[in-house]
C-alpha cells in the first residue's frame, strides 16, 4: 500500500440530481459518496457510483440533498480515522432530522467484527467490506431495486480509469492495518480484467491505472499463476488504450521480468511507485518490510538503467517507534542520494491491532515527528524543483484530464502534472505541450499540437 496516497476526495457530480421518485416497485434515490483514503478507495467509489447509476439512482451534490449516503472509509492513519468518525457523527445528526436517510459504510473501517461496529454506529443501515459489491447489490434488491441486465461497475468521468486487480495484502508490515481490514490477497482473473479494460477503451478510456496494495503479488493465487507482466502484455494489445500504469509496488516482490516488461512495452508509462519507508536497516527490520536499504538502492539502479526515462515515487515514515536522530538522518541521506521525483512522507501513528502497536511504544514526541517530516519535505521540494527545472523548454506528451481554475490539466507519461491555457476543448486529448514554467509540484506550458 502507498501510505502516501492518502487523499480526501468526493465523487464529482456530473449532473444535478432529480427529485426522489418511485418507478413501479423500485425506489430511486439521490446518492452521495464520501471517500477518503488511497487510490483503491477512489476506484471502488467510482465502481459503486457506476453501479448506482446503472440501477437508476442519481448523484446528489452534498449530504444535505441525498437520500442515500455512502462513506468509503480509511483508517490507515489516525488523522483519516478521526475524519471518518467526525463524518459519522455529522450523519447521526442528519439522520435524527431525516429518519429516511440511508447510510452505508464501506472501506477499511469495516472489519470482520461488524456486530461491534453496528453497536457503535446504530444509525448506519449497512456495513459492507471493501469490494463486497454482492452485499451492496443484495441491500438494494431488498429495497426493490432490480436491473434486468448486468450492473455496470464503472463510470467514465475522465479519460483515465482505476482498475483494482488484487485485493488485500499478505505482507503484514508491522505498522499497517490494511491486511487486517482488507484481508489476504485475492487476485481478479486476468481475463475478467482484460474484458473490463476492453470495454472501457471502447467507451473512450485512454489510460488505466491497475491498483493493488501490492501489485507485484498479482496472480500468485490464480490458476496458472499469471503475473503482472503477463497482464501488462495482454492489456498492451488493446487497440484504443494508450497508456497503462500500475501501483503500488513492493521492493521485496518486484521482479526483473516486470522491469523488463515496463522497458519493452510502449503503452506502459515510465513511472513507478516504490515505497522505501526508511533509510535505516534496523527500522526496516522493525517495520517487517523484508528488504534492506542496499536491496532498494540496487533495485533503483537497475530500474534506472533499464528504463532511463523512469520517474520514481517513494514513501517514507518518520518517527517510527525508537527511531533515533541518527536513524532518521539515514532516511534523510537516502532521499538526498536517490533523488526521487516524489516523496510522500508521513509521521508514524500507531494503529490498534497491528504488530507495532502491540510490540513497540510510540515514544517519539509528536513535535519531533513533525520536525522530521518537515525536514524531508523541505529537502524533497529542493530536489523536485531541480529535477523539474530540467524539463523547461522540453515538449512533453500530456493526456488532458479536465479543467481546474480556468486551466486545462493532465499528466505526462512520467506522471508530472501539467497545466496550460487554451480556448479549445482539450478533454481526453493527447497534447504536445512545451514546458515553460516549473515548480516542485507541477509544470506549466503551451500547447504545440494534438497528438491523436
Ligand atoms: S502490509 Fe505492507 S505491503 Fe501490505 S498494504 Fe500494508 S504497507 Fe503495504
Amino acid at each position: 500500500m502507498s501510505s502516501s496516497s492518502l487523499i480526501e476526495h468526493e465523487i464529482k457530480i456530473k449532473q444535478p440530481y432529480n427529485q426522489h421518485k418511485e418507478e413501479g416497485n423500485s425506489i430511486m434515490l439521490r446518492y452521495f459518496i464520501w471517500t477518503i483514503g488511497c487510490q483503491m478507495n477512489k476506484a471502488e467509489s467510482q465502481q459503486i457510483a457506476g453501479y448506482l447509476d446503472s440501477v437508476g439512482h442519481q448523484a446528489a451534490t452534498s449530504f444535505s440533498n441525498a437520500d442515500l449516503v455512502i462513506l468509503n472509509t480509511c483508517v490507515v492513519r489516525q488523522s483519516a480515522e478521526n475524519k471518518v468518525l467526525g463524518t459519522l457523527g455529522l450523519l447521526k445528526g442528519l439522520k435524527n432530522k431525516h429518519p429516511n436517510l440511508q447510510i452505508l459504510v464501506t472501506g477499511c473501517l469495516v472489519n470482520s467484527d461488524t456486530q461491534e461496529l453496528k453497536r457503535r454506529f446504530p444509525h448506519v443501515d449497512l456495513l459492507f467490506k471493501p469490494g463486497d459489491y454482492p452485499e451492496l447489490i443484495a441491500w438494494n434488491e431488498r429495497r426493490g431495486v432490480f436491473i434486468e441486465q448486468e450492473a455496470s461497475l464503472s463510470t467514465i468521468s475522465s479519460p483515465c480509469a482505476f482498475i483494482p486487480i488484487i485485493q488485500g495484502c499478505d505482507n503484514f508490515c508491522s505498522y499497517c492495518i490494511v491486511p487486517y481490514r482488507r484481508g489476504r490477497e485475492v487476485s481478479r482473473p486476468l481475463g475478467e480484467i482484460v474484458r473490463e479494460v476492453e470495454e472501457l477503451a471502447r467507451r473512450g478510456i485512454k489510460e488505466v491505472t491497475l491498483l493493488g496494495q501490492n501489485v507485484d503479488s498479482y496472480g500468485h493465487d490464480l490458476p496458472g499463476h499469471p503475473d503482472l507482466a503477463d497482464l501488462l502484455n495482454e492489456l498492451s494489445s488493446i487497440d484504443d488504450l494508450v497508456r497503462i500504469r500500475f501501483l503500488t509496488n513492493h521492493p521485496k516482490d518486484i521482479s526483473l521480468k516486470l522491469i523488463d516488461t515496463v522497458a519493452s512495452l510502449n503503452k506502459v508509462c515510465e513511472h513507478l511507485e516504490l515505497p522505501v519507508q526508511s533509510g535505516d536497516d534496523d527500522i526496516l527490520r522493525a517495520m517487517r518490510r523484508g528488504y534492506t536499504v542496499e536491496r532498494h538502492r540496487e533495485l533503483v539502479h537497475t530500474i534506472r538503467r533499464k528504463v532511463p526515462q523512469i520517474s520514481l515515487s517513494t514513501d517514507i515514515i518518520v518517527g517510527f517507534p525508537g527511531e533515533t536522530e541518527e536513524q532518521f538522518e539515514h532516511s534523510l541521506s537516502l532521499v538526498k542520494e536517490m533523488r526521487f521525483d516524489v516523496v510522500h512522507v508521513a509521521a508514524y501513528s500507531p494503529r490498534p491491532g497491528t504488530i507495532a502497536w502491540r510490540e513497540y511504544q510510540d515514544n517519539i514526541p509528536s513535535e519531533v515527528k513533525k520536525e522530521r517530516l518537515n525536514k524531508i519535505e523541505e529537502l524533497q521540494a529542493a530536489i523536485a524543483s531541480e529535477i523539474n527545472s530540467q524539463l523547461q523548454g522540453r515538449q512533453m506528451e500530456v493526456l488532458v484530464e479536465g479543467r481546474k481554475k480556468g486551466k486545462w490539466f493532465g499528466r505526462t507519461r512520467s506522471n508530472k502534472l501539467v497545466f496550460f491555457e487554451d480556448a479549445g476543448d482539450w478533454v481526453a486529448q493527447l497534447a504536445r505541450i512545451q514546458i515553460e514554467k516549473t515548480s516542485p509540484w507541477s509544470l506549466r506550458g503551451e500547447v504545440k499540437k494534438i497528438i491523436n
